[in-house]
């Protein structure tokens, strides 16, 4: 047995299910009222036993089995505690329920046991259960604080805001902890959730299962009709009334084709609000050290959008302006251009030993940094292997973050 792992919770139904608790003292004590509450069938295996568990024997409540353990005292069992304060029995009892593949809990070695007990409360027909990685103290704190915030409001339960309408939620780079209170809060009371492939998608595995989720990258191929797809299924579910939460990487208006959709609602006459999100351009860099601006080394930084090469017809963006300019280049969705891009930044100007990094999968548990300059990036892009999506750094914030390859700033 190995702790590497976190506990599976399970809510467990033992109503006339036969739980065994090896051991009659205080931890026995402690356990057996909960295992009564949950309507189990408790048999008591010890040669002694506490006086107040002795009370429950002699009112009918517990079975007492007034000898040693023997294995065959699980063969009914459905669950087992193991809570003698003699280690060898306490390993005979966990053996003989490994072997009946009943999970067993262990007073004396969390660490040997196939189950934890979880620091319990109830509030309001809520059970609260906390488990900590073997920390009892602090589960038993967590539980009375949330127990305690339920009982007083400081901990409010809240009614869900079903307000029919679309809400643009930016979801973060991908890590949930970078998701933001009222995105969250956005996705709780959704009934229709729309998610893009870049959104925190681990944050859909809490949806209540009745709310619809639709999954953008399994729409039709082409950004286009994607697109228009989306826009119509806003639309639609909330005109039928429902609460729909489109739910994007980052921030939904950068680079998010966010304000399509909120055209789109108004073309439609739906109610659409904003979650503004933490944007990937500023948030990626950051996870890995690079501040965007430093004092005395970049006044400006410039978030361009690689998706388009530079002499591309419909490129929007003025490159012999950005290679001019002194202050740090953020690309987005530029990994296909960059050695395009690289090469025009130099022609206009930009010196050939320019620092770039190359920041992979942010946040995610993937993440990885490509350190070059703008001279060596396309060839150190093909040696890496580098895949989308990646924020690319230019400037000398790159060399502010990692002295050790560039030389000091
Ligand atoms: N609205 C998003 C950007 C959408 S464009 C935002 O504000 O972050 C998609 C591009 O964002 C990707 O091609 C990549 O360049 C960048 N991106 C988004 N999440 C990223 C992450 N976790 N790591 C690296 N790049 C990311």
């Amino acid at each position: 047995m190995t702790a590497e792992h976190p506990p599976y919770p399970a809510a467990l139904r033992l109503t006339g299910r036969r739980a065994v608790v090896v051991g009659g003292g205080h931890v026995a004590q402690r356990r057996v009222p909960a295992l009564l509450a949950a309507g189990a069938e408790v048999v008591v295996v010890s040669p002694q036993v506490t006086p107040s568990i002795e009370g429950l024997v002699s009112g009918g409540e517990v079975t007492w089995e007034q000898r040693g353990f023997r294995p065959e005292d699980l063969d009914e069992a459905w669950y087992v505690i193991a809570a003698t304060n003699i280690g060898f029995v306490n390993e005979e009892v966990s053996r003989a329920a490994e072997e009946r593949r009943i999970f067993c809990v262990r007073s004396d070695d969390a660490s040997r046991a196939t189950a934890w007990t979880p620091a319990v409360g109830r509030h309001a027909g809520t059970t609260v259960a906390v488990v900590s990685n073997r920390e009892p103290r602090k589960s038993a704190a967590l539980r009375d604080q949330i127990i305690d915030g339920l009982r007083d409001g400081a901990l409010p339960v809240r009614v869900a805001d079903k307000t029919p309408g679309v809400v643009l939620v930016g979801g973060g780079p991908g890590d949930p902890n970078l998701t933001t209170v009222a995105a969250r809060r956005a996705l709780a009371d959704a009934d229709v959730v729309v998610a893009d492939r870049l959104a925190p998608r681990e944050l859909l595995g809490e949806l209540s299962p009745d709310v619809e989720l639709v999954d953008v990258a399994k729409l039709p191929r082409g950004r286009s009709a994607a697109q228009e797809e989306i826009n119509r299924v806003i639309v639609e579910r909330a005109l039928e009334g429902k609460k729909v939460v489109r739910f994007k990487g980052g921030d939904s208006f950068v680079f998010g084709r966010g304000y399509e959709e909120a055209l789109a609602c108004a073309a439609a006459g739906v109610p659409c609000t904003v979650v503004p999100g933490i944007t990937s351009a500023i948030a990626v860099p950051a996870l890995v050290g690079i501040p965007v601006t430093h004092r005395g080394v970049a006044h400006e930084f410039t978030v361009i959008s690689g998706h388009l090469a530079p002499d591309h017809p419909e490129s929007l963006v003025e490159w012999d302006g950005v290679a001019r300019l002194r202050g740090t280049v953020v690309l987005l969705m530029a990994v296909q251009n960059l050695p395009a891009i690289a090469e025009r930044l130099i022609a206009g100007g930009r010196a050939e030993s320019t620092p770039v990094a190359v920041v992979c999968d942010g946040s995610m548990p993937t993440e990885r940094t490509v350190w070059s300059t703008l001279a060596e990036v396309a060839d150190d892009l093909v040696r890496e292997a580098v895949r989308p999506p990646a924020i690319v750094v230019v400037g000398g914030v790159v060399a502010v973050a990692n002295p050790d390859r560039y030389g000091p700033v």
